[in-house]
């Protein structure tokens, strides 16, 4: 019986457990003590970021960010479509609408052609959004250049959700340093894990100060338990960010590592007619945090559908891309800008996309089979095509 291959598995180190007992042995086991301090020192340092606050999710950090920028009820949030529903749900905690904008084909992010529709048509409304959300999908960086123009035309700040892209890098800056505010994931199936956790990172140490007030409670500095506005419980543990200070060393590592699975996987597929990996824009560095590709059926002789089911039967865990958000029943009736008129890339993204396996240990011998089982299931169907 083979073992079940996982689309991106956490990958430990070994070090971790070291901050582990240290945060035991000193008896930090509380939403606060020196390994949150110093985890959020070194990733900002990492990062290049002036700061950085440690929280329990990537959602969490990003419903802050929100809140910085006072957002609220009524309030219009332009967001990237083809993403995880998290992008998206901290605007509706705020009873803020969300604006949805399609990806453009260079990168599968946000579409600057699109954007720009939507602020032309915002701007015409007198309505324009209170910030804007651009999505790094999958490791790949949106072109921020287009993008931190038109927001700066417009005055609107931006929000990177980076929780996909942490290691990645545009232009010679970090992923999720650009904006006004960055936010990363350490969820446990990402680039590194807390096992569940958050950073929000700034180069605005007072927004960041007030990020870590409304984290702990909101509590007034009163020796008493005063508090004049609504709080959250959002810090992230000192036994995590342990977790996440020994990861943090080895995210380089995780880098090289995931860009060698894809490099393998775009190699070993390259003579199998309809596929298509993901691109990487010049200039830009992805984590490859996934390795994704779009299969034409036509061309290919099988679906992503079909492709999944092959895999599986094989306990090989793949996904097909995000459905984009627009498309989502929870999100219905929300505004979506495509890239083009009559080109939604988002959707064809989302019909012919798929995600292998990527994690950073995954072994050679467990990407062949993922390979191998491809390959059959495209001999298979060309075979059959062929006799119809
Ligand atoms: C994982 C993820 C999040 C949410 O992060 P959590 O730490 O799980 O809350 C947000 N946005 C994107 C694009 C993600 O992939």
């Amino acid at each position: 019986m083979n073992r079940t291959i996982y689309l991106s598995p956490p990958h430990m180190s070994g070090k971790e457990q070291t901050y582990i007992e240290e945060a035991f042995r000193t008896n930090w086991i509380a939403p606060l003590g020196p390994n949150v301090d110093a985890f959020e020192r070194e990733l900002a340092g990492w990062a290049g970021a002036e700061g950085a606050a440690a929280l329990s999710s990537g959602t969490a950090a990003l419903h802050l960010a929100l809140k910085l920028l006072g957002v609220g009820r009524g309030d219009l949030v332009f967001c990237s479509t083809l993403t995880f529903v998290a992008s998206a749900n901290p605007i509706r905690y705020e009873g803020a609408e969300p604006v949805f904008i399609d990806s453009e084909p260079d990168t599968w992010n946000m579409s600057p052609q699109g954007l720009e529709t939507a602020f032309v048509n915002a701007a015409l409304e007198g309505r324009l959004p209170k910030a804007v959300i651009v999505v790094h999908l999958y490791g790949q960086s949106a072109k921020m250049d287009e993008i931190l123009q038109i927001c700066g035309r417009f005055g609107v700040p931006l929000i990177e959700d980076a929780a996909e892209s942490l290691g990645s890098s545009y232009k010679g800056r970090m992923s999720g340093t650009m904006g006004d505010f960055g936010i990363y994931s350490f969820n446990g199936n990402k680039i590194i894990t807390t096992s569940g956790g958050g950073m929000l990172v700034s180069d605005d140490k007072a927004m960041l100060e007030k990020a870590r007030f409304l984290a702990q409670q909101a509590r007034d500095p009163a020796p008493h338990y005063q508090h004049s506005e609504a709080g959250y419980n959002y810090r992230l543990s000192n036994v995590l960010a342990g977790i996440g200070r020994a990861q943090l060393q080895v995210l380089e590592q995780r880098v090289e590592a995931r860009r060698a699975v894809f490099e393998r996987y775009r190699e070993a597929l390259a003579d199998l007619p309809g596929l298509a990996f993901m691109p990487e824009l010049p200039e830009t560095r992805s984590n490859r945090w996934l390795t994704a590709l779009t299969i034409e059926e036509a061309e290919a002789g099988f679906s992503v559908k079909m492709l999944l089911d092959w895999l599986a039967d094989e306990q090989i865990e793949a996904r097909p891309v995000w459905k984009p958000l627009h498309l989502q029943p929870l999100f219905e009736g929300c505004r979506y800008y495509a890239h083009a008129r009559e080109e939604s890339v988002s959707e064809e993204l989302f019909r012919t996309g798929i995600c292998l396996p990527s994690g950073s240990n995954l072994t050679l011998e467990e990407q062949e089979r993922v390979i191998g089982r491809i390959r059959s299931l495209c001999a298979l169907r060309n075979r059959t095509i062929r006799l119809a």
